[in-house]
């Protein structure tokens, strides 16, 4: 990921489109997790993922992305220990399993970025437990994402919220900004220190992305080099919005409703 691109403030015009692409990508989403049942292959779900978002005249982001080789899907489907950039394939999903979804899509050259997980049927207390706080991580960071604040505010408030529940947030994946590219500045960790960092502006756009591990903080990467696992084997989860900062605070780009 190349960082140093300045970083881009978007007009209210941009901010638009790329709420219009948002709400393709969530649309996609909303489909693949009312999809999500024992015995459904990640493939299946990767199928659906696509099929809502060329309906509505949006391209897969993630297809064909850069990275060891060319990303092959439209989704990133991470299961338990696994925390992001799992490739679809024949797996059938589990009672049990924890699934974390993420979908990128370009819709009139702007990109819509968001995660979920969720539970396949019926899951553990802890796993429950897990995706809890992940999601209310994510909240708690958009919270911050005010004018005037910091981006080490938005990053310190993930961290605190997560390590107060006896969870981890990984070092080498993080937020990031997003608009024509999926990936610009600024990086966004979901660890940091309140007050420093750039100061938030209205235009910003960026993906905010807690990543949470039950175990540590370290990960691995799975020999298809593009699946991040944690490092001990333990449980994951991944929930992601794209936000923009507007004059009346932060606003949610990456949902199903039209307003
Ligand atoms: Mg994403
Ligand atoms: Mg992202």
């Amino acid at each position: 990921m190349n960082w140093r691109r300045g970083v881009v403030l978007k007009s209210p015009e941009e901010i638009e489109i790329m709420r219009q692409a948002g709400r393709i990508n969530a649309l996609a989403l909303q489909a693949v997790r009312q999809a999500i049942r024992p015995g459904v292959t990640t493939l299946e779900l990767d199928a659906i993922a696509e099929q809502v978002i060329r309906d509505h005249g949006g391209v897969p982001a993630f297809k064909g992305y850069p990275g060891p080789y060319p990303y092959p899907a439209t989704l990133t489907i991470s299961i338990n220990e696994a925390l992001v950039h799992g490739i679809p394939d024949g797996r059938e999903l589990r009672p049990g399993d924890i699934v974390s979804v993420d979908c990128g899509t370009v819709y009139q050259g702007f990109v819509g970025d968001s995660a979920f997980t969720v539970g396949v049927g019926e899951i553990s207390p802890e796993a429950q437990r897990l995706i809890e706080v992940t999601e209310k991580a994510l909240y708690i960071g958009i919270e911050q994402m005010v004018a005037g604040k910091r981006l080490g505010d938005v990053s310190a408030a993930i961290q605190r919220y997560v390590e107060k529940h006896g969870y981890h947030v990984p070092r080498e994946y993080t937020g990031h900004g997003v608009g024509r590219q999926m990936h610009e500045a600024p990086q966004v960790p979901n660890y940091g220190r309140a007050g420093t960092g750039m100061v938030i502006q209205p235009g910003l756009t960026v993906a905010l992305e807690p990543m949470v591990l039950v175990g540590t903080h370290r990960t691995r990467v799975l020999s298809d080099q593009w699946t991040v696992v944690s490092y001990d084997g333990s449980l994951t989860a991944h929930f992601e919005h794209t936000v923009a900062v507007t004059a009346d605070g932060p606003l949610i780009l990456t949902k199903a409703d039209e307003k």
